[in-house]
């Protein structure tokens, strides 16, 4: 089982196009997306989990390629720096994914970095710098 987060970007025309559909139903793959938008100027944009075995997601990848949809990995990385975390839980709102969340009752914040997508929403939330991008 081969696993890949990716950022898939693809032009206006593209956007209807069913793509995770195909990579579901021809290339037997997972999807799972992470977050997805479309930009200003209308390119869309979609951050996605894609696993299957390595042959399909081979196939599956140059099937997107062919396709033009520009495809990269997800190139940066959210660490947490417990030590300068004062537990104000004001970031484990925001985390969508419950990466960041609060045990309660004794209100203690944790991060589950395999939970993460890097959406980065969680960093202006907090005042204290405990979480930063790596790249
Ligand atoms: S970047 Fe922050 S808000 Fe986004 S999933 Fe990771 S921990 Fe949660
Ligand atoms: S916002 Fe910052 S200080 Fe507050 S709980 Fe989250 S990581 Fe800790």
């Amino acid at each position: 089982m081969a696993i890949k987060r990716l950022v898939l970007s693809f032009p206006p025309h593209m956007i209807d196009q069913p793509i995770t559909y195909q990579l579901v139903k021809k290339y037997d793959l997972m999807v799972n997306i992470l977050r997805a938008r479309i930009t200003p100027n209308e390119e869309g944009r979609l951050v996605m989990e894609i696993s299957g075995k390595k042959k399909n997601l081979d196939e599956g990848l140059a099937f997107l390629d062919d396709l033009g949809v520009r495809v990269e990995p997800l190139a940066h990385d959210i660490r947490w720096y417990e030590d300068r975390c004062i537990e104000c839980t004001a970031c484990t709102s925001i985390c969508p994914t419950g990466a960041l969340s609060v045990k309660r009752p004794e209100m203690r914040v944790t991060f589950k970095h395999e939970k993460c997508i890097a959406c980065e929403l969680c960093l202006p939330a907090c005042p204290y710098k405990a979480l930063e991008i790596v790249s």
